[in-house]
């Protein structure tokens, strides 16, 4: 039987008060960051399955803390979801992701992670529009990456915004596919542009069926509705030559490159190398 002694109750109430006390002292400190540019984004590339040319990059949230260091997206966007601190979070990826793209020698795409709550707000898409025309940004060189649980509300907010934007040339990936509550109908009332298939599955594509039948599902509903695939978390050779025999079209994952604070000088400056 378990035996909780007033010791254990005491040291787990104080782990609560001392969780409470951090998440207070970063909700603080994040509504100073944005003001001082703590955030900075870095970029991970998303290349081609076969030829491994770089088809766009990811921008990637991180927060230089000034007592804390380099913190990673997943220790401070649930507190800036909960405080709603994200919309204005992520404007200010959107505008610093776009002015860099836009001073790329090569026109490759730029994605963007879009949270939920942003989502849901009437005036994101008209927000989206001016960051584009600011940065001077096509409106095709911008893709949206959205989690399964945006669309997953009655709010019809989300789906007329991204069926907006689509329409203007801003192109749409579902991310962490396979680990939400999906909805078909919900997916075939907006035709997105990829499909990311969550780093959970492609993590053991070569070494358990299950995971390997999973991403042969995806990848091939993904061409009937004429979307792309994309792998996410790649890091051996031996996972990529799963993913090419399945046929999905594009990768990203430490196998390729490293979320980075800067892009590939061929990119920046076009500069091809000859061998
Ligand atoms: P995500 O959108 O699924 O991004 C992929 C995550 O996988 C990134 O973590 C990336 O660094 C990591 N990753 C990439 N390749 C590999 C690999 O080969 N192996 C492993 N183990 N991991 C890999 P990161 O940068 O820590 O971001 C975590 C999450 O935070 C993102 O997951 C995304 O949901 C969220 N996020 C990041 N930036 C933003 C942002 O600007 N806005 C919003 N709303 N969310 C963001
Ligand atoms: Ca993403
Ligand atoms: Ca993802
Ligand atoms: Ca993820």
């Amino acid at each position: 039987a378990k035996k909780e002694g007033p010791g254990k109750i005491k040291v787990f109430r104080q782990h609560m008060l001392d969780k409470l006390q951090e998440s207070r002292t970063l909700e603080r400190d994040m509504a100073m960051a944005i003001e001082n540019k703590e955030f900075v984004v870095y970029y991970q590339p998303i290349v081609d399955s076969f030829s491994r040319e770089i088809y766009s990059y990811e921008a990637l949230i991180r927060w230089i803390h000034p007592r804390k260091g380099l913190l990673s997206p997943d220790s401070f966007i649930p507190v800036a979801e909960k405080t709603g601190m994200i919309n204005e979070m992520g404007k200010s990826v959107l505008e610093m992701a776009c002015q860099e793209a836009a001073s790329w020698a090569v026109p490759i795409k730029i994605s963007v992670n879009v949270s939920p709550l942003q989502l849901s707000c009437k005036a994101f898409a008209g927000t989206v529009l001016s960051i584009l025309k600011d940065a001077g940004l096509p409106a095709e060189r911008l893709e949206l990456e959205v989690t399964e649980s945006s669309l997953f509300t009655e709010n019809s907010t989300p789906l007329n915004t991204l069926n907006k934007l689509r329409e203007w040339g801003v192109k749409i990936s579902i991310d962490d596919f396979g680990t939400g509550y999906s909805s078909l109908s919900r997916l075939s009332k907006l035709a997105f542009d990829k499909i990311k298939i969550d780093k959970s599955f492609v993590n053991s594509v070569s070494t358990q069926e299950d995971a390997l039948n999973i991403i042969r599902l995806i990848t091939g509903m993904a061409k009937s509705l004429n979307m792309k695939a994309v792998a996410e978390g790649v890091e051996t050779e031996d996972q990529l030559e799963s993913l090419q025999a399945l046929g999905c079209d594009l990768a990203q994952g430490y196998l390729f490159g490293k979320p980075q604070p800067c892009v590939e000088d061929k990119i920046r400056y076009g500069l091809i190398h000859s061998h």
